[in-house]
């Protein structure tokens, strides 16, 4: 893809989608082999300017995915096929103002702020301290919408340079009964796009509503004779087989929901370098994992772009209940093992090596969790984490760790969180508790600096993930 600013390739595989292919959002070969076919979105990073960024933050246009259009791969799809920048701007604009319509406001940058409260709590001195990104104001109460909002810019694209037919629009699905059904059906609404949510029978009532208020066609799906597996999640995979388009927020199904989430860490990133600091340590917790490889490949690339002077480490957190990631991270650390012992990040060479070692022999690293997890923070219980390779290539790139919780733990976190003032589920504040247990285990020092991520409101419903 040389001379390209962005573009698409499989990590298992190096294989890349059709450039006429109006939804590349798979690999063109998965399901071949035992391989780990997810499709990751590069930036040419000596190429895209900083000023120029810098430039559009601070023109004053309040939507994030206006902002950072120059790191979007929607954005210079566009551009490549003859579209000038207003024209991307004007449709960015338009979407937004659809989700605005929708669910109150649009994507406009959430608040990160150091904590005081919990910073003081946890024994942190005055140059370091809990930084906090909060997103239970986003769009739909969680940071999901990120993920679908840069899905639905790219099928807008795929519209307006003629690649797809405004007039004969496919389906958009996903399976979920949490925030990223509410999030998928704000996004697919604000698009005018049809979405059929798949879930399970014991779905929040609330929470069905409130999909069918917002025009998505709810599908039950109970299990099988017979049946392994999720049901809502294998009807899911039936539809996208019969044409269906994936809005979900896994990366494995849909590969341009990585680069929605990336803005997160733009964000932050940029919110970060106005302060005048970086900073060491982003905890984050991870269920399918999509967030957690936004958080990792957006840091690279301010990092790369001179906004930070270096990349934080990226520790990640699971249930004890389930933890597929910390698994794997284990078995691919095992083929790294220069350069991670003390802490530091491994040596880039022989990570790209293991990395890609693992990639062809997937089943050896990630496969379900063997029995049925339960947790207050029912967000992060993925039996897999589908994104799990660029996480765990995050983790060794940073000398970051993966962290595993109990719900004594996940409790205390919540109730630290809210009496620091802080109100999210359990799933939300899940990062906090992995920071109990780095700073018990003095990964974490009193003059670090850390970013967490708050991700998702709490419900009087339920707490869904
Ligand atoms: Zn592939």
């Amino acid at each position: 893809m040389s001379g390209a600013i962005t573009w698409l390739e499989c990590a298992g595989c190096g294989a890349s989608p059709d450039a006429a292919e109006p939804y590349p959002f798979a690999c063109p070969n998965v399901g071949s082999g035992d391989v780990d076919h997810v499709l990751v979105r590069h930036l040419d990073t000596a190429v895209v300017s900083r000023d120029d960024v810098d430039a559009d933050r601070a023109a004053g246009d309040p939507c994030s995915f206006v902002r950072f259009r120059r790191l979007l791969h929607s954005y210079h799809r566009a551009r490549a096929a003859g579209a000038s920048d207003e024209a991307y701007v004007a449709l960015a604009r338009r979407l937004d103002a659809g989700v605005a319509a929708v669910d109150g406001h649009g994507f406009s940058e959430t608040p990160l702020a150091r904590s005081d409260a919990l910073s003081g709590a946890l024994g942190f001195g005055q140059s370091g301290g809990v930084w906090v990104k909060d997103e239970t104001g986003n769009v739909s109460g969680s940071h999901k919408a990120r993920h679908l909002m840069g899905v639905a810019l790219h099928l807008e694209v795929a519209e307006l340079v003629g690649l797809a037919d405004p007039a004969a629009r496919r389906s958009l699905a996903v399976a979920s009964c949490g925030n990223a059904a509410l999030a998928a059906a704000v996004v697919a609404a604000a698009a005018g796009r049809r979405l059929r949510v798949f879930v399970p029978p014991d779905a929040n009532p609330a929470i069905l509503a409130r999909l069918v208020a917002l025009g998505a066609d709810v599908v039950s799906c109970e299990r099988r004779t017979g049946e392994r597996g999720d049901p809502p999640y294998l009807r899911l995979l039936d539809a996208l087989g019969a044409g269906v388009l994936p809005f979900t927020c896994q990366g494995n199904l849909n590969g341009l929901v990585i680069e929605g989430g990336e803005t997160l860490g733009y964000e932050i990133a940029w919110q970060l370098a106005a302060e005048g600091i970086s900073a060491d340590h982003l905890v984050v917790q991870v269920g399918g994992g999509a967030l957690a490889s936004s958080c990792a490949q957006a840091f690279a690339e301010a990092t790369e772009l001179g906004v930070l002077d270096r990349r934080p480490a990226l520790h990640t957190v699971q249930s004890v209940s389930a933890h597929p990631l910390e698994r794997a991270y284990h078995k691919v650390r095992d083929l790294v093992p220069a350069g991670v012992a003390g802490g530091a990040g491994a040596d880039a060479g022989e990570l790209q090596g293991a990395l890609y070692a693992a990639a062809r022999h997937r089943s050896h690293y990630m496969w379900p969790w063997e029995s049925p997890p339960h947790s207050i923070a029912g967000g992060i219980l993925d039996d897999e984490t589908y994104d799990w390779l660029a996480v765990v290539g995050g983790m060794l790139a940073t000398g970051g760790l993966p962290v595993v919780v109990g719900e004594k733990r996940l409790a205390e976190a919540n109730d630290l969180a809210r009496s620091a003032g802080l109100d999210a589920d359990a799933t939300g504040t899940a990062g906090l508790a992995g920071l109990f247990e780095l700073i018990e285990g003095e990964r974490v020092a009193p003059h670090d600096r850390v970013v967490l991520l708050l991700t998702g409101a709490r419900r009087d419903a339920g707490s869904p993930g």
